[in-house]
């Protein structure tokens, strides 16, 4: 495997940004009105290595909504608060082999078999974090993301706006995992919850730092703060190895091997434990609903930086 200098690092980002600037294909997700109208041209690459070292191509200042990547870091949280069984018991963490949003997928196993990484799963997991109110749950929750980032985000208003009014399905899958008791009676505040966690901003640095600090044993390695138990995180990177990437995440690993998350906003996040996290924001997406530019972008990197975990030739 090639050795991690900073040159051959900064080649392998630059060489990838350039190969896929013009390439042109895939949408904007629309079924959120507001990430209908994200300026689809926004481009940039973030890799940070486990000593924390930060590098960057392209546009790292644009901030885009979170979206599914937030479930990973709600994943975190509640590992933290109520140790990593109570997922598995609660709602599972097996691939559901049916789109993020499946209703179906509930209704085979009344809601047992689902992920924290898909809509039921996620907000299940939502729904777990402790706290009185809303404002206190939010709070636990946002500062959460801000301890991966490194800095303090904040809530893109018109993007949770725009989903909000429009999530009535969230509501409904909500519902049935309220009917089949996986989730309590706040089953549409922990939906509007859920609402706004995917609506926090992030830029490219953002989520790359984020995907570091899961590189990193949980450990943030630019503001050396350890932000999730380390015991976590092999849990956490093997639900995103096999749920991360949408109906495609056994494509991604078969081509990567890299535990990965990404989200309707146009980011991606990949993980190469013990080495480095890297993250791209582009948002036109493909049929299975992952960046384009992302997947296209990352895979490359990784593959001149022999960054997939099984490779150890
Ligand atoms: N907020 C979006 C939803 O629940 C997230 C989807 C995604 O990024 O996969 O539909």
């Amino acid at each position: 495997a090639a050795e991690l200098t900073e040159a051959v690092i900064k080649q392998a980002l630059s060489e990838a940004y350039q190969k896929y600037r013009t390439l042109d294909e895939g949408k904007n997700a629309d079924y959120i009105p507001a990430l209908a109208k994200v300026d689809s041209d926004i481009y940039g690459i973030v890799l940070v290595t486990t000593d924390g070292k930060v590098y960057t191509q392209g546009d790292i200042k644009s901030e885009v909504s979170i979206q599914s990547i937030s479930k990973v870091f709600t994943m975190a949280l509640v590992m933290d608060q109520d140790g990593t069984q109570e997922l598995v018991e609660n709602m599972g963490v097996d691939a559901t082999g049916q789109v993020f949003n499946s209703i179906v997928a509930i209704e085979q196993y009344q809601g047992a078999e689902m992920n924290p990484l898909v809509n039921a799963g996620a907000i299940t997991t939502t729904s777990l974090v402790d706290g009185k109110d809303y404002e206190e749950i939010w709070g636990k929750i946002a500062r959460e993301y801000d301890e991966f980032a490194g800095r303090e985000l904040t809530v893109l208003e018109d993007v949770y706006k725009s989903e909000a009014a429009t999530n009535q399905r969230n509501r409904a899958i909500a519902s049935l995992m309220h009917a089949y008791g996986h989730i309590d009676d706040n089953f549409l505040r922990a939906t509007d919850i859920y609402t706004r966690q995917c609506s926090v901003g992030v830029n490219a640095r953002d989520l790359g730092i984020m995907a570091a600090t899961l590189a990193n044993a949980g450990k943030n390695p630019v503001t050396d703060q350890q932000v999730t138990s380390a015991k976590n995180v092999p849990e956490i990177l093997a639900v995103m190895a096999t749920a991360g990437l949408y109906d495609d995440a056994g494509k991604w690993l078969y081509k990567t091997g890299l535990p990965a998350k990404s989200g309707v906003g146009g980011g991606i996040i990949a993980v190469s434990p013990g080495k480095f996290g890297i993250a791209v924001i582009s948002p036109p997406l493909d049929a299975a609903g992952n960046s384009v530019r992302a997947q296209k972008a990352i895979a490359d990197i990784s593959n001149a930086l022999g960054g997939n975990p099984y490779d150890v030739s």
